[in-house]
């Protein structure tokens, strides 16, 4: 039996980035991963202009103890530029976002002066560069932007398109191969037999991969039979990067996937003192990592945020993403056996500063609703024997859709 963190740790270490790259659209570049980094071709913004709607005028003109009386000499929409540098006691009429005159030091807000035709009067208490957003003050001409293995959300794609940039370098989408085992393992739309159940691990895992950004072969549902299983894995290992199986893992006469990929491949097979997750298995076949994980759908599922996916993000060229983990109150009472980690399925109710988290009811590893029900993983580490009410506890948050 191996701990938690060492058997996340071996997986890591021996997981490579897949490399290969290519040139894609920026706005089909959603969870991509940057193959080289990004500097500022320019200033953004381009040009100082202003904050707000208002009234650009030249701070040497106002008086710090009275109102003084400007004469309007134009209207600067967004996007309009006065080329004339402003002269003694003038001022624009100035949208925001429009490029600041020569001259004007400073924008007073529309709400703040008095109008009257062709003038404005501009109060006492003014500030020199008040409500004037600088060129380059979001970024400035080669800076860095956005490091190489960044995994791009949409306000990057955002920020690269307002860079100008229409195609980027990105490493190539890995593929991965999704397969799930067992006799007893039924396809929906066929009516359920008694002590059958549905292939539920093949739809959760194939929904999670798609939201990591990868391509997902799917090798389909395998009965547990050696050729079976050999004819679906060595397809895995020609045509993936990376091959996830789950269930005959363990330790049962019909676990068969360990001992196929022992024939084929390579294999590690480990007892993880996790729970839920304790038989897990890894290894190489062909080209492509192999990731077996135990059929059971929490399990399955609970292995794959802690391990896989940060191990396929490396894969993909991503540069580490912490894991969003906070210390929470846990309400509610634990007992548990020392020695392994586990992890409960949570549910976080976000009501600061009261925030806390408490289970979402029986813990079971096929107990699936307890996951489906969660938005967190509450960590309770080897040691630990008991929460109590109230206890801080570490807090795993899961994505939320
Ligand atoms: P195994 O790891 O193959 O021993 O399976 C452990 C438990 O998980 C058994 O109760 C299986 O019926 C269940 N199981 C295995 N694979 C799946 C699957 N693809 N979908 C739902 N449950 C599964
Ligand atoms: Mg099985």
């Amino acid at each position: 039996m191996i701990l938690f963190a060492e058997a996340k740790n071996r997986v890591l270490e021996g997981t490579n980035v897949v490399g290969k790259t290519e040139t894609v659209p920026v706005i089909d570049a959603l969870n991509r991963v940057l193959a080289a980094s990004i500097t500022a071709p320019f200033n953004v913004p381009n040009a100082d202009n202003s904050a707000m709607d208002g009234y650009g005028v030249r701070y040497d003109d106002l008086q710090s103890d009275r109102p003084v009386t400007l004469t309007v000499i134009a209207d600067l929409p967004a996007g309009d530029r006065f080329e004339h540098p402003l002269q003694t006691r003038q001022a624009v009429r100035i949208m925001t976002g429009a490029p600041i005159p020569v001259g004007c030091d400073c924008v007073v807000p529309q709400e703040d002066v008095k109008t009257q035709p062709g003038q404005v009067i501009i109060p006492p208490g003014q500030k020199r560069g008040a409500h004037i957003r600088l060129s380059g003050e979001d970024l400035a001409v080669g800076q860095p932007v956005l490091p190489r293995g960044r995994k791009l959300g949409p306000a990057d794609l955002g920020l690269l398109t307002s860079l100008g940039l229409v195609d980027i370098p990105v490493f190539q989408k890995i593929r991965v191969a999704l397969l799930s085992t067992g006799n007893e393992i039924m396809t929906p739309g066929i009516p359920l037999k008694p002590g059958w159940v549905y292939d539920s691990n093949r739809t959760s895992l194939r929904a999670a991969l798609q939201s990591l950004g990868v391509d997902v072969l799917d090798l389909g549902l395998v009965p547990d039979q050696r050729e079976a299983i050999a004819h679906a894995l060595t397809r895995g290992g020609q045509q993936a990067d990376a091959i996830i199986s789950t269930g005959g893992v363990s330790v049962g006469d019909f676990d068969l996937v360990k001992q196929v990929l022992k024939e084929l491949g390579e294999i590690v097979f480990w007892k993880v003192a996790m729970q839920p997750g304790k038989p897990q298995a890894y290894g190489r076949l062909g080209q492509a990592m192999f990731f077996g994980l135990p059929g059971n759908p929490v399990a399955c599922l609970v292995v794959y945020h802690l391990i896989v996916k940060q191990a396929l993000n490396k894969m993909m060229g991503a540069n580490e993403i912490p894991l969003p983990v906070l210390s929470l109150p846990f309400h509610g009472q634990l007992k548990k056996k020392a020695g392994r980690m586990n992890f409960l399925r949570g549910r976080v109710h976000f009501d600061a500063p009261a925030a806390f988290v408490e289970t979402t009811g029986p813990q079971g590893s096929g107990i699936l609703s307890s996951m489906a029900m969660a938005n967190a993983l509450i960590m309770v580490p080897e040691e630990v024997t008991q929460l109590s009410h109230g206890d801080p506890v570490a807090v795993l948050l899961l994505d939320q859709h």
